[in-house]
């Protein structure tokens, strides 16, 4: 405390004063630079700036069954009236496109752990924007806390697992720490454990759009202990990234088989078409 040169003798430092000073040890220990242009974003440990979500992350119409940018607000894509995934709804924060997908893969292979706050941030606020038809008002600031509500109506957060082998070798599940951020954000309970990855696949990106529904089938299961609690539960499953929906749609298959009532699917990122 006296190495802030701020407080004077006898003074109580407030946390509020040790915050705002730049040169204190809470602010060295916590960065608060924005993760996409490096300026300071006045919060601590927080990683994005309202200017650069403002500018990399507006405000889109997306259908609401593939998450796909849509001329028309709160409507389904032709592609989904035709053929619709098994879940109810998907959500994705943006598109799958500079910056996130740096930040994506920097979350997913570099270690950048704090970027799950950050990424579950960006989703959250997406989750409880009024109705993507109307205008961006009711989208908290990044930082601010969000609101639990209809949007977000689910009985538990299920992160997509990865399989044993390939957890053992990365060290953590991406998914699992954007659940447990959103959980945290959206007052909603993170049940990791729930669905489990018991084939280890082919990695879907080495693989031709056609070959990867067969190439995920049987991948999941849900755990036996789970399926009392599964049963009749309106689940939302939790990933960083949609290409295809390859992998949710057999997850989403295999949770509803169970006996979920329903699934959503909330990613952080949506591949373009
Ligand atoms: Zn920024
Ligand atoms: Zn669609």
């Amino acid at each position: 405390m006296d190495e802030n040169p701020r407080a004077r003798p006898g003074e109580k430092l407030t946390l509020g004063a040790a915050l705002s000073d730049a040169g204190s040890p809470i602010r060295r220990a916590w960065p608060n630079r924005c993760a996409v242009c490096r300026n300071d974003t006045q919060g601590v440990g927080q990683r994005l700036c309202a200017d650069c979500v403002a500018r990399f992350a507006p405000h889109e119409a997306r259908c609401r069954l593939c998450a796909l940018p849509l001329a028309s607000p709160l409507g389904v894509c032709g592609r989904c009236l035709r053929d619709p995934p098994p879940w109810s709804r998907a959500v994705a924060a943006c598109d799958y496109a500079y910056p996130w997908d740096g930040l994506v893969a920097a979350l997913k292979f570099h270690d950048a752990l704090d970027l799950s706050g950050a990424l579950a941030g960006l989703l959250a606020a997406r989750l409880v924007e009024r109705g993507s038809g109307e205008e961006a008002a009711g989208r908290p600031a990044p930082g601010e806390p969000v609101t639990n509500g209809e949007a977000t109506a689910v009985d538990a957060l299920v992160p997509m697992p990865l399989s044993e082998a390939r957890l053992a070798q990365r060290g953590y599940n991406q998914a699992a720490l954007l659940a447990r951020a959103l959980g945290a954000a959206l007052r909603l309970p993170v049940r990791d454990g729930w669905l489990l990855r018991i084939a280890d696949t082919t990695q879907q990106a080495t693989l031709p759009r056609e070959r990867r529904m067969a190439n995920v089938r049987g991948a999941f299961a849900v755990e036996p202990r789970a399926l009392p609690l599964l049963r009749g539960r309106r689940i939302a499953l939790i990933d960083d990234v949609m290409t295809t929906g390859a992998t949710l749609t057999e997850a989403a298959r295999e949770v509803l088989a169970a006996g979920a009532a329903q699934v959503q699917v909330w990613v952080v990122a949506r591949t373009p078409d």
